[in-house]
């Protein structure tokens, strides 16, 4: 879409701001905003006269304004506010690079593949990517000089994408100079057939070895295919020679790489593999927050015990359950519902699986079995195991079947807390955070516990 086409959105978006806001309000922030500067990446900027109103902007009302503009048009695109000044300081470089280099296509230089909207402030942490993320802020902040290549490995949704393209953002932001390309694995296939076919290998190179990051998604795509293997060899050692990142993804370990020459995987190893796992259930509920604070403006919309739901029933893949979300974001203000949990399980429904319920009811009698183990053991009655008493004899099991329920399910500390004659989930950490430490420094009380672990069906 050419910029024009922004302009005209822009103006109408503006119109409806004057209608809708203070007459203040709107003079102060938008009345001066007259142009959109250019678009990147599917971002459009805009620029605010100073930085106080670029922030107040981006505080308040940058998500309305987004959500304005993805009425008008069919791809997500975001508005991006940048000050005068450094719009100003923007053309002067561009002009600058004209000059120098002017066979430089500048288009061409935007071309970088990315989406601006995986960024690393957006990328939840937890123990199941925590690694990985930290491998990639690392490369993202000295590329070329860690971890070379980066090599991230997992199953499908579980963020690889997401946090690849987060490295190449953070780079192009630091440094506009830098050139970064981001290709998917089939893409990378076909430009290179259609190189071969047109006899153009040189255009290909250029394109692929003259970058300072780049980001090659889904490698696995590449088995069998003898001739972009080598072709793909040939990019990789001349940037690596000279110190340019490369990261990788792939949904394996490089050694199980199948059908991909073994001078290209052994050197997949050269650098750091790092992969992502399935995130716990407190971890994909703080994905759902997050989803839902980039979805709209009222963070509280939604209420805890529907992302507690959502969260508890898709399990194994971030985007089922981005997608999820969105589904009851839709169905309850499309048809102007209240946000409760039996809405959200009607706009669920055909996506719930029966075998899910059953797990759920399965998961719950397993509760009630670790329970009914917990206090045979330390001869005590499950009621006496769920009170508040403090005597010693029931606070020490108490807190070994807390630790054996997260040990062994995908619970929250709320929902143990809740079994526990709803004790806050600050009780519920401590506890466990005391038999960890047993553990450690205990080798009997340790012993103790696996016995225990087994016999409530923890695999060995
Ligand atoms: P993959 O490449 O591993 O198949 P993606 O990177 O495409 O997965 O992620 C699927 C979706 O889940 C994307 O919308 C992504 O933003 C989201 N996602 C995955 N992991 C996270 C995370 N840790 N925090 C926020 N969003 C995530
Ligand atoms: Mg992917």
């Amino acid at each position: 879409m050419p910029i024009q086409e922004f302009q005209r959105i822009w103006e109408q978006i503006k119109y409806q701001l004057q209608l809708t806001l203070d007459e203040d309000v709107y003079n102060e922030h938008f009345f001066g905003i007259s142009q959109v500067f250019k678009i990147v990446n599917n971002s459009v900027y805009l620029i605010a006269s100073n930085s106080f109103i670029k922030s107040k902007i981006e505080s308040f009302y940058l998500n309305r304004l987004n959500a304005m503009l993805n009425e008008y048009v069919s791809e997500k695109h975001l508005f991006k506010i940048i000050t005068k000044d450094q719009a100003a300081e923007e053309l002067a470089r561009s002009a600058a690079y004209e000059i120098n280099t002017p066979e430089v296509d500048l288009e061409n230089k935007y071309k970088t593949g990315l989406n601006n909207s995986y960024t690393f402030d957006n990328f939840v942490v937890g123990a199941s990517n925590r690694l990985a993320y930290t491998s990639a802020t690392k490369v993202a902040d000295q590329p070329g000089a860690v971890a070379n290549p980066l090599y991230i490995f997992g199953d499908v949704g579980l963020g690889k994408t997401h946090l690849m393209q987060c490295v190449g953002n953070y780079v192009m932001e630091n440094d506009v100079n830098k050139v970064v390309l981001y290709v998917k694995t089939d893409q990378f296939i076909e430009d290179y057939a259609k190189a071969a076919q047109k006899k153009a290998f040189d255009d290909f190179s250029k394109k692929y070895e003259s970058v300072d990051v780049l980001l090659v998604d889904d490698i696995q795509f590449l088995s069998g295919k003898t001739q972009s293997q080598l072709e793909f060899f040939k990019i990789f050692e001349k940037l690596k020679e000279s110190n340019k990142q490369i990261v990788i993804t792939s949904d394996r370990k490089a050694s199980e790489l199948f059908d991909i020459m073994s001078r290209l995987t052994s050197r997949f190893e050269w650098g750091l593999s790092v992969d992502i796992n399935r995130p716990n259930l407190e971890h994909r509920i703080l994905i759902l927050k997050k989803k839902l604070q980039a979805e709209t403006a009222d963070p509280d919309l939604i209420p805890d015990e529907i992302l507690d739901y959502i969260a508890s029933i898709f399990d194994n893949n971030v985007r089922e359950l981005e997608g999820a979300l969105k589904r009851v974001l839709f169905y309850c203000t499309a048809f102007d519902y209240k946000f409760t949990t039996s809405n959200a399980e009607e706009a669920l429904k055909n996506l719930v699986h029966s075998k899910n319920i059953s797990n759920k009811s399965i998961e719950i009698s397993n509760y009630n079995t670790v329970l009914d183990i917990v206090s045979a053991y330390y001869s005590i009655s499950s009621s006496d195991l769920l009170s508040k008493k403090r005597q010693k004899q029931y606070v020490y099991p108490r807190q070994v079947a807390m630790y054996i329920l997260k040990d062994l399910f995908d619970i929250t500390y709320k929902k143990i807390g809740q079994i526990f004659n709803n004790r806050d989930h600050s009780t519920v950490i401590y506890s466990i955070e005391q038999i960890a430490n047993d553990i450690q420094t205990d080798s009997a009380k340790k012993g103790d516990i696996d016995k225990l672990l087994i016999k409530c069906g923890k695999n060995v």
